[in-house]
């Protein structure tokens, strides 16, 4: 196999056609928004074409209500795409769910070449295996005795109906075939070398029939005709399989452009934990969409400010001068000027932003902004039912639901520690309470499900448990029906809830213990 390639087989000429292929395995990601906007620009930077395909070839970890939450969290954004499963276009289907056929065949074309072979190996095998490398500080790496079968010993396992991986085999220099590196161009970094040492013989087909991430996403990019994939720097490590895929195939390399990824204040990568990350919280929670692309636009560095003249000469107020509109992006964004260093996502200026950008709306243009999110009729009709049985007057609607209107309840210990426990034990149980709503599927009956099955396990009466979560949600002892209002509330804003909860009272605890 030829396998010392660069950008020199970079062949890419034509319209740029770029993608994002989110795959649905849960809540649309602000990372999502964050690489489909830096594809956007790109796209129209250049009068190419933006796709958009959905990843869905992982079923352990597929989430069905996923898909339509990340055209809808898409839309909002306002990021159009020209191709996509709903908007179609002449590359699909762009569910890669459609296209199994495709990546069988070309799955078959590799073994026929010899770049890949079937593994029989039962994952206890493997496991083994593993074990046995990291107890011997080796990189864990599959090299099981199919890699070397004969076409006899493969026939015969084919005869016994023994279930398969098929394996990207990657060359490796002591098997004295080609050289024991691949090479790529990244174009922001420059090249990149990956010593096959370190790079496994990947899955391709998993036993299910199914691909993996690897050789769909290859297979799709080049048929999709995808000239430049731009996506977060945790693909990096993947992608040299993916050179040795496209170089197995004989196709032409896209140029690759790893981005850096966002990161907590703590420069960790971006996570629940420590931020909200899904779109659906923004949405939910009121920030205006061009704030938060405006933002997004910030990280990397990617927009130059303007010089001190600029600002003289066009009369430019210092304090607005990181405010741009999509268009004002597309017309000045620069992927030459990114910086690598981790961007970090600071809602603290997210917020500040989204303020400028709710200042600046007229009167009209504000209220509509509140009647189409926090005041909206369909929010608003999701609670009324929750309270029509227990109001005396209509005026007393704002007692009951001020918790649905307001972006955090912050309750004092008296009010959400059960009689019968301590602070440490009930901040333990919230604390696994987290995990097991985040599992939900949002309806009543799976949260009230998980939540039983934890309190069970952990000794907690059904009043304690679901008093304690009351708390949390609304501030209060006494509130609307709890699973319903949860649903409504939404899932990313009530996990928001819990987890602002937690870290509050960590923050306390730190501050009482330094006393
Ligand atoms: N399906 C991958 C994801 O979820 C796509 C990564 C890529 O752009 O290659 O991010």
């Amino acid at each position: 196999m030829m396998i010392q390639e660069t950008a020199a087989n970079t062949k890419q000429a034509g319209p740029v056609r770029v993608r994002i292929a989110p795959s649905p395995t849960g809540d649309p990601h602000v990372g999502t928004a964050y690489i489909g906007l830096l594809n956007y620009v790109f796209a129209k930077q250049r009068g190419g074409r933006f796709v958009l395909r959905i990843e869905d070839t992982d079923r352990s970890r597929f989430v069905a209500s996923s898909e339509q939450m990340i055209f809808d969290a898409l839309h909002w954004t306002g990021l159009e795409w020209d191709e996509g499963p709903d908007v179609g276009g002449p590359h699909g289907p762009y569910r890669q769910s459609e296209r199994t056929e495709i990546y069988r065949e070309y799955c078959d074309k590799l073994l026929e070449s010899g770049h890949a072979y079937r593994a029989f190996e039962t994952a206890e095998e493997l496991d083994a295996e593993r074990k046995a490398q990291m107890g011997a500080k080796q990189p864990p790496k599959y090299n099981g005795p199919s890699r070397r079968y004969t076409q006899e010993q493969v026939d015969t396992a084919l005869a016994g109906s023994k279930p398969y991986t098929i394996r990207l085999r990657v060359p490796q220099g002591d098997a004295g075939v080609g050289t024991a590196s691949t090479t790529f161009r990244d174009e922001l970094r420059g090249d990149i070398t990956f010593d096959h040492f370190n790079v496994d013989d990947q899955v391709l087909m998993k036993s299910d029939g199914f691909p993996t991430y690897h050789l769909a996403n290859v297979v799709d990019d080049h048929l999709m005709g995808i000239t430049d994939v731009i996506r977060a720097e945790e693909w990096i490590s993947s992608t040299p399989k993916h050179v040795l895929l496209y170089q197995a195939f004989g196709w032409d390399l896209p140029r690759f452009w790893h981005m850096p990824l966002l990161r907590n204040i703590d420069k960790s990568k971006i996570s629940k934990r420590k931020n909200p990350v899904s779109l659906v919280y923004y949405r939910q929670a009121g920030f205006l969409p061009q704030a938060l692309l405006n933002f997004l636009g910030l990280m990397g560095g990617g927009m130059a400010q303007p010089t001190e003249q600029e600002i003289v000469s066009k009369g430019l107020d210092t304090r607005l001068i990181d405010i741009f509109s999509l268009m004002e992006m597309v017309e000045r964004f620069d992927f030459k000027r990114i910086s690598l260093g981790g961007p970090v996502f600071d809602l603290v200026k997210l917020k500040w932003m989204n303020s400028e950008y709710l200042r600046a709306l007229d009167a009209e243009a504000f209220f509509q902004a509140m009647r189409a999110t926090v005041f909206s009729d369909a929010y608003l009709r999701a609670i009324a039912p929750l309270v029509q049985t227990r109001i005396e007057t209509l005026g007393q609607f704002g007692d009951l639901t001020d918790f649905f209107f307001k972006d955090d309840v912050m309750p004092a210990p008296e009010l959400f520690v059960p009689k019968k426990r301590t602070l440490e034990e009930t901040l333990l149980f919230a604390t696994e309470m987290l995990p097991v709503l985040e599992a939900a599927d949002w309806t009543p009956t799976s949260i009230d499900a998980g939540l039983r099955e934890l309190l069970t396990a952990k000794e907690w009466s059904v009043k304690e448990a679901f008093g304690l979560l009351r708390v949390i949600l609304t501030g209060k002892t006494a509130s609307p029906p709890l699973l319903e209002s949860l649903v409504v509330f939404g899932k990313a804003r009530s996990l928001n809830r819990v987890r602002r909860f937690l870290e509050q009272q960590k923050r306390f605890q730190a501050s009482a213990n330094r006393k």
